[in-house]
């Protein structure tokens, strides 16, 4: 029994759904991981069967998140470096993919960090967001299915990425290329109910596309000392953003990770952040945790490395949550 034929809500879009295909994701184009285990039987990697029977182990009852009441995109968002931009929006995806919606992660991060835990091919040369960002290439031409789950996509990142931030800078349109790109009818066709967008740790052109391209920013701040210094500056980035080039955006969901309850200062931070964003803040709180850290060095997400784990746990929690917001009238 695969996760996508057992929707405990309606489906109205059943057909791709249904097939148990590995992502045939229309225009004729059938999607295979090109790293990871070979695809067996009813579609499903090993990883993914495993990942799937842990899933079920964990929800006997068969948690199944409610698909959104739109189609949302997220950009996953802080300039600051570490603080579990890219672990959150593989694991959120992971939990979301994993737990019956179809999900879609752009690695925008030349590191291509999020690429690597999802186990998708992103070798120099692969096609990549970077060739979709230039206009060679559409979404659907270098979207992939990451090995742990049909429902989980990722548009991967490559190195190529790193001479972007300059190239842009002289192309048309420089700022929506990834808007243009994530139309609605390529999303519609790739049959997605969310998108995240991992941003590398700055603000140039490249966060300003995913900005540009997205209505909501899920900002992940690390439970430490100056946590939330530069968020300041990530606001009014934003700010200027929406006032210029995307007026729908706005911060919607925030996410305190590597949360160590032996620190006094954890809580301290976590207070004024609630504080400061009510109730924008996620309930759930991510501890630090070993696992979470081992799991992309196996090209693993959490979920499929440890399921049972605390990290894997709380990823789940913070993805339901996401997916209670979203399903509730008046949201995203
Ligand atoms: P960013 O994308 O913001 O640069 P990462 O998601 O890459 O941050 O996280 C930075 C480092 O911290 C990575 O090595 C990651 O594995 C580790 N990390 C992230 N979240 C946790 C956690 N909850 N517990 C332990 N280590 C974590
Ligand atoms: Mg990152």
């Amino acid at each position: 029994m695969s996760v996508d034929r057992d929707w405990a809500v309606s489906r109205e879009t059943t057909s791709l759904r249904q097939a148990g295909s590995v992502g045939a994701v229309g225009a004729g184009q059938v999607l295979r991981p090109v790293s990871g285990p070979p695809i067996e039987g009813d579609g499903l990697t090993p990883i993914a069967e495993e990942a799937e029977r842990a899933a079920r182990l964990l929800h006997p009852e068969g948690l199944r998140l409610p698909r959104p009441l739109h189609r949302r995109l997220l950009t996953v968002a802080n300039q600051k470096g570490g603080v579990g931009k890219t672990t959150t929006a593989v694991n959120v995806g992971a939990a979301m993919a994993l737990h019956g919606l179809r999900t879609l992660v752009v690695d925008l991060d030349p590191q291509g960090n999020a690429s690597t835990a999802l186990s998708v091919e992103h070798r120099s040369g692969t096609s990549s967001v970077y060739e979709v960002l230039i206009g060679e290439v559409g979404v659907e031409d270098v979207v992939q299915v990451s090995p742990h789950s049909p429902n989980l996509l990722c548009v991967p990142a490559t190195i190529d990425l790193a001479g972007a931030e300059i190239e842009l800078v002289s192309m048309v349109a420089r700022e929506s290329r990834l808007k243009e790109a994530l139309g609605e009818d390529v999303l519609a066709r790739l049959d997605v109910d969310y998108i995240f967008i991992d941003c590398p740790p700055s603000l140039g052109l490249l966060t300003v596309n995913a900005l540009v391209a997205t209505n909501e920013v899920f900002i992940p701040i690390q439970c430490e000392y100056y946590a939330l210094e530069g968020l300041g500056q990530l606001l009014a980035n934003i700010g200027l953003v929406q006032q210029h080039l995307n007026p729908t955006l706005s911060v919607t969901t925030i996410l305190l990770t590597m949360y160590d309850g032996r620190t006094k200062l954890a809580d301290q931070v976590t207070s004024e952040v609630r504080g400061h964003f009510g109730d924008l803040v996620l309930r759930t709180i991510i501890p630090r945790s070993v696992k979470v850290s081992e799991a992309p060095g196996y090209g693993q997400s959490v979920l499929t490395y440890d399921p049972g784990s605390r990290g894997a746990m709380s990823y789940i929690d913070a993805a339901k949550e996401i997916a209670l917001r979203g399903a509730e009238e008046g949201s995203a």
